[in-house]
Protein backbone atom coordinates (compact mmCIF):
# COMPACT_ATOMS: atom_id res chain seq x y z
CA UNK A 1 0.00 0.00 0.00
CA UNK A 2 2.97 2.47 0.99
CA UNK A 3 5.78 1.09 -1.02
CA UNK A 4 7.14 3.52 -3.28
CA UNK A 5 5.72 6.47 -1.68
CA UNK A 6 7.85 7.47 1.20
CA UNK A 7 9.15 10.71 -0.81
CA UNK A 8 5.11 11.98 -1.94
CA UNK A 9 4.98 14.03 0.95
CA UNK A 10 8.34 15.80 0.00
CA UNK A 11 6.98 15.93 -3.50
CA UNK A 12 3.54 17.54 -2.69
CA UNK A 13 1.47 14.57 -3.73
CA UNK A 14 -0.73 11.81 -3.45
CA UNK A 15 -0.42 10.30 -6.65
CA UNK A 16 2.64 8.89 -8.43
CA UNK A 17 3.69 11.13 -10.66
CA UNK A 18 4.34 9.82 -14.33
CA UNK A 19 7.69 10.90 -15.56
CA UNK A 20 7.96 10.57 -19.06
CA UNK A 21 11.44 12.46 -20.11
CA UNK A 22 13.32 10.25 -22.33
CA UNK A 23 16.28 12.78 -21.50
CA UNK A 24 17.06 15.13 -18.37
CA UNK A 25 19.24 17.96 -18.37
CA UNK A 26 22.80 17.72 -17.22
CA UNK A 27 24.21 21.35 -16.65
CA UNK A 28 26.75 19.88 -14.24
CA UNK A 29 29.24 17.72 -16.85
CA UNK A 30 31.48 16.53 -13.99
CA UNK A 31 27.97 15.39 -11.67
CA UNK A 32 26.43 14.08 -14.46
CA UNK A 33 30.14 11.85 -15.31
CA UNK A 34 29.91 10.55 -11.83
CA UNK A 35 26.38 9.47 -12.28
CA UNK A 36 26.78 8.10 -15.49
CA UNK A 37 29.75 5.63 -14.01
CA UNK A 38 27.60 4.86 -10.88
CA UNK A 39 24.66 3.18 -13.11
CA UNK A 40 27.02 1.63 -15.71
CA UNK A 41 28.23 0.08 -12.77
CA UNK A 42 24.78 -1.30 -11.84
CA UNK A 43 24.13 1.46 -9.12
CA UNK A 44 21.53 4.15 -8.75
CA UNK A 45 21.90 7.61 -10.43
CA UNK A 46 23.64 9.67 -8.09
CA UNK A 47 22.49 12.74 -9.38
CA UNK A 48 20.74 13.40 -12.66
CA UNK A 49 18.96 10.44 -14.60
CA UNK A 50 21.17 11.74 -17.57
CA UNK A 51 18.31 9.39 -20.05
CA UNK A 52 15.82 6.95 -19.30
CA UNK A 53 16.87 3.77 -20.65
CA UNK A 54 19.89 4.33 -17.45
CA UNK A 55 17.38 4.97 -15.31
CA UNK A 56 13.85 6.34 -14.98
CA UNK A 57 12.15 7.47 -11.46
CA UNK A 58 8.95 6.28 -12.12
CA UNK A 59 10.16 2.65 -12.68
CA UNK A 60 12.70 3.56 -9.49
CA UNK A 61 9.08 4.00 -7.28
CA UNK A 62 7.24 0.93 -8.37
CA UNK A 63 11.03 -0.83 -8.15
CA UNK A 64 10.92 -0.14 -3.91
CA UNK A 65 7.43 -1.15 -3.70
CA UNK A 66 7.98 -4.50 -4.92
CA UNK A 67 11.08 -5.30 -3.08
CA UNK A 68 9.04 -3.86 -0.01
CA UNK A 69 6.75 -6.99 -0.58
CA UNK A 70 9.38 -9.73 -1.45
CA UNK A 71 11.30 -8.45 1.13
CA UNK A 72 13.59 -8.13 -0.97
CA UNK A 73 17.03 -5.74 -1.22
CA UNK A 74 15.76 -4.54 -4.61
CA UNK A 75 13.94 -5.00 -7.47
CA UNK A 76 14.47 -4.74 -11.04
CA UNK A 77 12.09 -3.79 -13.84
CA UNK A 78 11.70 -4.95 -17.39
CA UNK A 79 9.18 -4.59 -20.27
CA UNK A 80 7.90 -8.15 -19.62
CA UNK A 81 7.74 -11.43 -17.82
CA UNK A 82 9.93 -12.71 -20.50
CA UNK A 83 12.56 -9.46 -20.68
CA UNK A 84 13.59 -10.10 -17.40
CA UNK A 85 13.69 -14.33 -17.82
CA UNK A 86 15.71 -12.94 -20.60
CA UNK A 87 18.17 -10.80 -18.41
CA UNK A 88 18.67 -13.06 -15.99
CA UNK A 89 19.58 -16.04 -17.98
CA UNK A 90 22.11 -13.50 -19.49
CA UNK A 91 23.74 -13.06 -15.91
CA UNK A 92 23.56 -16.75 -15.65
CA UNK A 93 25.62 -16.90 -19.00
CA UNK A 94 28.71 -14.76 -17.66
CA UNK A 95 28.79 -16.81 -14.87
CA UNK A 96 28.73 -20.06 -16.11
CA UNK A 97 27.85 -22.06 -19.30
CA UNK A 98 24.76 -24.48 -18.19
CA UNK A 99 21.22 -24.25 -16.30
CA UNK A 100 19.56 -26.61 -14.53
CA UNK A 101 15.25 -26.00 -15.04
CA UNK A 102 13.10 -27.99 -13.42
CA UNK A 103 9.66 -28.95 -15.47
CA UNK A 104 7.06 -27.60 -16.08
CA UNK A 105 7.65 -24.35 -17.02
CA UNK A 106 5.92 -21.29 -18.23
CA UNK A 107 5.59 -22.15 -22.23
CA UNK A 108 7.60 -19.04 -23.39
CA UNK A 109 10.04 -19.92 -20.67
CA UNK A 110 11.09 -23.43 -21.48
CA UNK A 111 11.07 -22.45 -25.18
CA UNK A 112 13.53 -20.19 -24.69
CA UNK A 113 15.82 -22.69 -22.68
CA UNK A 114 14.99 -25.42 -25.46
CA UNK A 115 15.25 -23.04 -28.35
CA UNK A 116 19.73 -22.35 -27.32
CA UNK A 117 19.39 -19.27 -28.62
CA UNK A 118 20.93 -17.81 -25.72
CA UNK A 119 24.03 -19.98 -25.81
CA UNK A 120 23.03 -21.28 -22.57
CA UNK A 121 23.48 -25.11 -22.19
CA UNK A 122 19.93 -26.31 -19.87
CA UNK A 123 19.47 -29.29 -18.03
CA UNK A 124 15.98 -29.75 -17.75
CA UNK A 125 15.10 -32.03 -14.89
CA UNK A 126 12.64 -32.84 -12.15
CA UNK A 127 12.35 -30.94 -8.54
CA UNK A 128 13.84 -34.51 -7.17
CA UNK A 129 17.04 -34.52 -9.78
CA UNK A 130 18.47 -31.06 -9.27
CA UNK A 131 21.39 -31.79 -6.96
CA UNK A 132 21.96 -34.74 -9.78
CA UNK A 133 22.02 -32.10 -12.82
CA UNK A 134 24.08 -29.50 -10.92
CA UNK A 135 27.65 -29.25 -12.51
CA UNK A 136 31.30 -27.00 -11.73
CA UNK A 137 29.87 -24.77 -14.48
CA UNK A 138 26.08 -24.30 -13.19
CA UNK A 139 25.36 -20.82 -12.85
CA UNK A 140 21.30 -20.82 -12.22
CA UNK A 141 18.58 -23.50 -11.01
CA UNK A 142 15.02 -22.55 -12.02
CA UNK A 143 11.96 -23.31 -11.20
CA UNK A 144 8.58 -21.98 -11.05
CA UNK A 145 6.14 -22.47 -8.37
CA UNK A 146 3.00 -23.17 -8.37
CA UNK A 147 3.62 -24.51 -12.14
CA UNK A 148 2.43 -23.47 -15.20
CA UNK A 149 -0.56 -25.01 -15.81
CA UNK A 150 -0.61 -27.95 -13.33
CA UNK A 151 -0.17 -26.50 -10.44
CA UNK A 152 2.58 -28.66 -9.15
CA UNK A 153 3.71 -27.34 -5.89
CA UNK A 154 8.19 -27.18 -5.69
CA UNK A 155 9.69 -27.19 -2.40
CA UNK A 156 11.57 -24.18 -2.89
CA UNK A 157 13.72 -25.00 0.38
CA UNK A 158 14.87 -28.79 -0.98
CA UNK A 159 15.94 -27.50 -4.28
CA UNK A 160 17.60 -24.85 -2.37
CA UNK A 161 19.77 -27.50 -0.38
CA UNK A 162 19.97 -29.42 -3.73
CA UNK A 163 21.27 -26.72 -5.49
CA UNK A 164 24.15 -26.47 -2.64
CA UNK A 165 25.46 -22.62 -3.31
CA UNK A 166 24.44 -22.52 -7.30
CA UNK A 167 21.69 -19.62 -7.11
CA UNK A 168 18.14 -20.72 -7.36
CA UNK A 169 15.52 -18.35 -9.49
CA UNK A 170 12.00 -19.13 -8.55
CA UNK A 171 9.25 -17.84 -10.88
CA UNK A 172 6.67 -17.41 -8.59
CA UNK A 173 4.44 -15.22 -10.79
CA UNK A 174 0.70 -17.89 -9.42
CA UNK A 175 1.29 -16.96 -5.80
CA UNK A 176 2.30 -13.68 -5.72
CA UNK A 177 4.08 -11.99 -3.01
CA UNK A 178 0.81 -11.79 -0.71
CA UNK A 179 1.34 -16.12 -0.98
CA UNK A 180 5.28 -16.63 -1.56
CA UNK A 181 8.28 -15.37 -0.74
CA UNK A 182 10.59 -17.87 -2.13
CA UNK A 183 13.88 -15.17 -0.80
CA UNK A 184 13.01 -16.54 2.64
CA UNK A 185 13.43 -19.81 1.74
CA UNK A 186 16.99 -19.60 0.40
CA UNK A 187 16.33 -18.30 -2.93
CA UNK A 188 18.48 -15.74 -4.73
CA UNK A 189 16.51 -14.58 -7.03
CA UNK A 190 12.41 -14.26 -7.59
CA UNK A 191 10.90 -13.34 -10.91
CA UNK A 192 7.17 -12.26 -11.35
CA UNK A 193 5.60 -11.54 -14.84
CA UNK A 194 3.73 -8.45 -13.45
CA UNK A 195 1.51 -8.83 -16.04
CA UNK A 196 -0.35 -10.40 -14.49
CA UNK A 197 -1.24 -10.55 -10.45
CA UNK A 198 0.86 -7.39 -9.39
CA UNK A 199 -0.54 -5.23 -12.22
CA UNK A 200 -3.75 -7.07 -12.06
CA UNK A 201 -6.06 -5.03 -14.60
CA UNK A 202 -4.96 -7.07 -17.90
CA UNK A 203 -3.52 -3.63 -19.23
CA UNK A 204 0.14 -3.94 -18.84
CA UNK A 205 2.97 -5.79 -19.80
CA UNK A 206 6.16 -6.22 -17.17
CA UNK A 207 8.28 -8.21 -15.56
CA UNK A 208 10.05 -8.20 -11.98
CA UNK A 209 13.29 -9.90 -10.49
CA UNK A 210 13.97 -9.05 -7.09
CA UNK A 211 17.38 -10.15 -5.21
CA UNK A 212 19.17 -9.53 -2.14
CA UNK A 213 22.42 -10.44 -3.95
CA UNK A 214 24.00 -7.45 -4.87
CA UNK A 215 26.41 -9.00 -7.61
CA UNK A 216 23.25 -9.99 -9.81
CA UNK A 217 21.29 -7.00 -8.88
CA UNK A 218 24.17 -4.91 -10.72
CA UNK A 219 24.63 -7.01 -13.52
CA UNK A 220 20.82 -7.17 -13.89
CA UNK A 221 20.64 -3.41 -14.23
CA UNK A 222 23.56 -3.46 -16.41
CA UNK A 223 21.91 -5.88 -18.80
CA UNK A 224 18.86 -4.24 -18.95
CA UNK A 225 21.07 -0.80 -19.60
CA UNK A 226 22.67 -2.07 -22.91
CA UNK A 227 20.01 -4.41 -23.84
CA UNK A 228 17.14 -1.59 -23.48
CA UNK A 229 14.71 -4.08 -22.00
CA UNK A 230 13.32 -1.01 -19.92
CA UNK A 231 9.61 -0.46 -18.79
CA UNK A 232 7.93 2.17 -19.93
CA UNK A 233 6.83 4.81 -17.17
CA UNK A 234 3.43 4.40 -18.11
CA UNK A 235 3.48 0.64 -17.62
CA UNK A 236 5.64 1.13 -14.20
CA UNK A 237 2.50 4.01 -13.19
CA UNK A 238 -0.20 1.24 -13.81
CA UNK A 239 1.91 -1.55 -12.41
CA UNK A 240 2.01 0.78 -8.83
CA UNK A 241 -1.34 1.49 -9.33
CA UNK A 242 -2.06 -2.63 -9.05
CA UNK A 243 -0.04 -3.17 -5.84
CA UNK A 244 -2.20 -1.17 -3.32
CA UNK A 245 -5.25 -3.71 -4.05
CA UNK A 246 -2.90 -6.89 -4.68
CA UNK A 247 -3.80 -8.49 -0.90
CA UNK A 248 -7.85 -7.88 -1.56
CA UNK A 249 -7.60 -8.81 -4.99
CA UNK A 250 -5.47 -12.22 -4.12
CA UNK A 251 -7.48 -13.12 -1.28
CA UNK A 252 -10.95 -12.66 -3.01
CA UNK A 253 -9.91 -14.47 -5.86
CA UNK A 254 -8.48 -17.49 -3.88
CA UNK A 255 -11.58 -17.59 -2.20
CA UNK A 256 -13.89 -17.68 -5.32
CA UNK A 257 -11.27 -20.57 -6.62
CA UNK A 258 -11.03 -22.51 -3.57
CA UNK A 259 -15.55 -22.74 -3.93
CA UNK A 260 -14.86 -23.54 -7.87
CA UNK A 261 -12.64 -26.75 -7.46
CA UNK A 262 -14.88 -27.95 -5.23
CA UNK A 263 -17.65 -27.35 -7.58
CA UNK A 264 -15.40 -28.80 -10.74
CA UNK A 265 -14.89 -31.42 -8.81
CA UNK A 266 -18.24 -32.77 -7.73
CA UNK A 267 -19.34 -32.31 -11.30
CA UNK A 268 -20.04 -35.64 -13.77
CA UNK A 269 -18.60 -33.59 -16.71
CA UNK A 270 -15.05 -33.05 -14.99
CA UNK A 271 -12.23 -35.87 -14.58
CA UNK A 272 -9.77 -33.78 -12.53
CA UNK A 273 -9.31 -30.66 -10.80
CA UNK A 274 -5.41 -29.62 -10.51
CA UNK A 275 -5.15 -27.11 -7.46
CA UNK A 276 -2.59 -26.65 -4.53
CA UNK A 277 -3.44 -29.05 -1.91
CA UNK A 278 -5.56 -31.04 -4.00
CA UNK A 279 -4.49 -34.71 -5.74
CA UNK A 280 -0.36 -34.97 -6.55
CA UNK A 281 0.05 -31.06 -6.18
CA UNK A 282 1.84 -30.88 -3.45
CA UNK A 283 4.39 -33.69 -2.52
CA UNK A 284 6.75 -32.25 -0.59
CA UNK A 285 3.43 -30.54 1.57
CA UNK A 286 4.61 -27.28 1.07
CA UNK A 287 1.59 -25.71 1.17
CA UNK A 288 1.12 -23.75 4.58
CA UNK A 289 4.58 -24.11 5.05
CA UNK A 290 6.59 -22.04 1.93
CA UNK A 291 2.83 -21.44 -0.19
CA UNK A 292 0.56 -19.15 2.38
CA UNK A 293 -2.41 -20.40 0.26
CA UNK A 294 -3.39 -22.41 -3.01
CA UNK A 295 -3.95 -19.10 -5.21
CA UNK A 296 -6.53 -18.26 -7.79
CA UNK A 297 -5.48 -20.11 -10.83
CA UNK A 298 -6.41 -23.90 -11.30
CA UNK A 299 -7.09 -26.46 -13.92
CA UNK A 300 -9.39 -29.42 -14.85
CA UNK A 301 -9.67 -32.48 -16.96
CA UNK A 302 -12.74 -32.39 -19.14
CA UNK A 303 -14.01 -35.93 -19.21
CA UNK A 304 -14.70 -36.18 -22.56
CA UNK A 305 -12.41 -38.22 -24.78
CA UNK A 306 -14.14 -36.18 -27.29
CA UNK A 307 -11.29 -33.95 -29.42
CA UNK A 308 -14.15 -30.79 -30.04
CA UNK A 309 -14.70 -30.80 -26.50
CA UNK A 310 -12.48 -27.99 -25.14
CA UNK A 311 -13.24 -26.00 -27.82
CA UNK A 312 -17.44 -26.57 -27.41
CA UNK A 313 -16.81 -25.68 -23.70
CA UNK A 314 -15.27 -22.04 -24.41
CA UNK A 315 -18.06 -21.21 -27.17
CA UNK A 316 -20.52 -21.92 -24.47
CA UNK A 317 -18.91 -19.43 -22.19
CA UNK A 318 -20.69 -15.92 -21.87
CA UNK A 319 -19.31 -14.49 -18.70
CA UNK A 320 -15.07 -15.83 -18.49
CA UNK A 321 -13.61 -14.51 -21.64
CA UNK A 322 -11.50 -17.39 -23.37
CA UNK A 323 -7.95 -15.90 -23.01
CA UNK A 324 -4.80 -16.57 -21.94
CA UNK A 325 -2.79 -14.64 -19.20
CA UNK A 326 -3.41 -14.75 -15.89
CA UNK A 327 -4.48 -13.17 -12.55
CA UNK A 328 -6.89 -10.41 -13.77
CA UNK A 329 -9.64 -8.83 -12.05
CA UNK A 330 -12.10 -10.73 -14.66
CA UNK A 331 -11.99 -14.66 -14.90
CA UNK A 332 -10.28 -15.90 -18.14
CA UNK A 333 -9.89 -19.31 -19.19
CA UNK A 334 -7.55 -20.60 -22.18
CA UNK A 335 -6.98 -24.22 -23.15
CA UNK A 336 -2.70 -24.58 -22.82
CA UNK A 337 -2.10 -26.87 -25.17
CA UNK A 338 -3.27 -25.28 -28.15
CA UNK A 339 -2.30 -22.14 -26.45
CA UNK A 340 -0.14 -20.99 -23.81
CA UNK A 341 2.37 -24.41 -24.31
CA UNK A 342 1.95 -24.89 -28.05
CA UNK A 343 5.69 -23.98 -28.55
CA UNK A 344 6.45 -26.94 -25.90
CA UNK A 345 7.88 -30.35 -27.12
CA UNK A 346 4.61 -32.73 -27.38
CA UNK A 347 6.35 -35.45 -25.72
CA UNK A 348 6.98 -32.85 -23.06
CA UNK A 349 3.58 -31.67 -22.86
CA UNK A 350 2.15 -35.22 -22.48
CA UNK A 351 4.76 -36.04 -20.35
CA UNK A 352 3.96 -33.02 -17.78
CA UNK A 353 -0.12 -33.66 -18.43
CA UNK A 354 -0.89 -30.94 -20.54
CA UNK A 355 -3.52 -32.98 -22.04
CA UNK A 356 -6.18 -31.97 -25.05
CA UNK A 357 -8.51 -32.40 -22.10
CA UNK A 358 -6.95 -29.47 -19.69
CA UNK A 359 -8.27 -26.33 -19.13
CA UNK A 360 -7.17 -23.68 -17.38
CA UNK A 361 -8.69 -21.07 -15.15
CA UNK A 362 -7.69 -17.92 -14.01
CA UNK A 363 -10.25 -16.83 -10.88
CA UNK A 364 -11.16 -13.12 -11.02
CA UNK A 365 -12.93 -11.17 -8.22
CA UNK A 366 -16.47 -11.56 -9.62
CA UNK A 367 -19.15 -13.20 -7.35
CA UNK A 368 -18.33 -16.33 -7.27
CA UNK A 369 -21.69 -17.78 -7.94
CA UNK A 370 -21.73 -15.97 -11.66
CA UNK A 371 -18.79 -17.60 -12.30
CA UNK A 372 -19.66 -20.73 -10.96
CA UNK A 373 -22.99 -20.86 -13.64
CA UNK A 374 -20.86 -19.68 -16.42
CA UNK A 375 -18.73 -22.97 -15.76
CA UNK A 376 -21.83 -24.45 -15.82
CA UNK A 377 -23.20 -23.71 -18.79
CA UNK A 378 -19.86 -24.76 -20.93
CA UNK A 379 -19.71 -27.91 -18.92
CA UNK A 380 -23.49 -28.52 -20.56
CA UNK A 381 -21.84 -27.98 -23.83
CA UNK A 382 -19.31 -30.48 -23.36
CA UNK A 383 -22.26 -33.31 -22.26
CA UNK A 384 -24.38 -32.58 -25.40
CA UNK A 385 -26.92 -29.60 -25.84
CA UNK A 386 -29.86 -31.84 -24.50
CA UNK A 387 -28.87 -31.06 -20.99
CA UNK A 388 -29.28 -27.45 -21.90
CA UNK A 389 -32.48 -25.85 -21.56
CA UNK A 390 -34.22 -23.09 -23.45
CA UNK A 391 -33.11 -20.51 -21.81
CA UNK A 392 -29.29 -21.38 -22.52
CA UNK A 393 -28.82 -22.48 -18.89
CA UNK A 394 -28.10 -25.90 -17.61
CA UNK A 395 -30.86 -27.56 -15.53
CA UNK A 396 -28.75 -27.14 -12.40
CA UNK A 397 -28.67 -23.72 -12.63
CA UNK A 398 -32.37 -23.64 -10.97
CA UNK A 399 -31.61 -24.28 -7.84
CA UNK A 400 -29.86 -21.05 -5.83
CA UNK A 401 -26.48 -20.64 -6.50
CA UNK A 402 -25.62 -20.04 -3.24
CA UNK A 403 -26.46 -23.58 -2.22
CA UNK A 404 -23.67 -25.00 -4.51
CA UNK A 405 -21.05 -22.73 -3.20
CA UNK A 406 -21.40 -23.78 0.06
CA UNK A 407 -17.23 -24.20 1.08
CA UNK A 408 -17.11 -27.88 1.85
C1 LIG B 1 3.12 -14.83 -18.23
C2 LIG B 1 4.19 -15.55 -17.55
C3 LIG B 1 5.54 -15.32 -17.87
C4 LIG B 1 5.96 -14.38 -18.97
O1 LIG B 1 5.61 -13.06 -18.68
P1 LIG B 1 5.27 -11.95 -19.81
O2 LIG B 1 4.95 -10.75 -18.98
O3 LIG B 1 4.12 -12.47 -20.60
O4 LIG B 1 6.47 -11.78 -20.65
C5 LIG B 1 6.49 -16.02 -17.16
N1 LIG B 1 6.15 -16.90 -16.20
C6 LIG B 1 4.87 -17.15 -15.87
C7 LIG B 1 4.57 -18.14 -14.81
C8 LIG B 1 3.86 -16.50 -16.54
O5 LIG B 1 2.58 -16.76 -16.22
Amino acid sequence: MHGGREEFAALGVHAPPIDLSSTYPVPDLAAAIVSIDAMVAGAEPTGSPVYSRLHNPTVARVESAIAALEGAHATVAFASGMAAYTAALLVARGRGGHVVAVRPLYGSADHLLASGMLGLEVTFTSPDGVAEACRADTSLVLIETPANPTLQLVDIGDVVRQANGVPVMVDATFATPILLRPLEHGATLVLHSATKALAGHGDVLAGVVSTNAPEWLAALRQVRLLTGSVLHPMAAFLLHRGLPTLALRVERAQANAGRLATRLAGHSAVAAVHYPGRGATDPHHVLGRELHGPGSTLAFELASDDEGAPARFLAALDLITPAVSLGCTDTLIQHPASLTHRVVDDAVRQAHGITPRLLRLSVGIEHADDIWRDLERGLAAVVGSDDIDAAGFPPVSTATPSAHLAPA
